[in-house]
């Protein structure tokens, strides 16, 4: 089974990959994360890309469905979560040429859906830990006793400066932005699944695989 997994930053995206990596023995494949491995081990793909990003430049596309297959490759038949990638239309069709030439295919495109109210909300009021970086929230994950770690039992928390309204609308934005150019691709093609993102980690996490298990 392959999946992508969209949300907006706070829609709880990075707890349900790990849940759907557990539950389906699946893999995530994170562009961003892959670029900076192939960029250190110095591969040949990842050279290829750092002489363009030093240059400033983007990494084309075909470079990055080639890493992209090279992982899949690697993975000897477990799933994949894509992370990152495609953002474009173009993109998008690339990759399923690519899943097509292994006998593979992208199963569902699962989109977690959040009012904007409870987005900024959810990424307002988040501290953490000064001392062991236990992260905490004003009201969805406060500290059992407060103003005390749970961990480490330290006193002293830490606020991130850009965590206010305008970062979070504008986070929002860019997610919308990144994503409104594939959405309707995957809609065409009936793969587009939405569900909705409120409510516990554990209801949510049914949700989707409802989603998964009927695809
Ligand atoms: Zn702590």
């Amino acid at each position: 089974m392959n999946l992508i997994l969209l949300g907006p930053p706070g829609a709880g995206k990075g707890t349900q990959s790990e849940r759907l990596m557990d539950a389906y023995d699946l893999v995530q494949l994170s562009t961003g994360e892959m670029l900076r491995q192939e960029t250190k081990l110095k591969s040949k793909l990842g050279d290829e890309a750092k002489v363009l990003m030093d240059a400033g430049k983007l990494v084309p596309d075909d470079l990055i469905i080639a890493m992209i297959s090279g992982r899949i490759d690697d993975t000897k038949g477990a799933g994949v979560i894509l992370d990152g990638f495609p953002r474009t239309t173009a993109q998008a069709e690339v990759l399923d040429q690519m899943l097509v030439d292994k006998g593979m295919q992208l199963d569902r495109v699962i989109q977690i859906e959040i009012p904007e109210p409870e987005v900024i909300a959810r990424l307002t009021g988040r501290f953490s830990c000064a001392k062991c970086g236990t992260g905490y929230h004003e009201v969805f994950n406060k500290p059992k006793v407060a103003e005390i770690c749970d961990k480490c039992g330290s006193k002293e928390f830490v606020r991130r400066s850009d965590d206010n309204v305008e970062t979070a609308r504008s986070r929002l934005r860019a997610y919308h932005e990144q994503t409104a150019p594939i959405l309707p691709y995957y809609e065409a093609a009936g793969r587009l699944s939405t569900v909705d993102g409120m409510g516990g980690v554990d209801q949510v996490f049914a949700r989707i695989k409802e989603i998964v298990e009927g695809a």
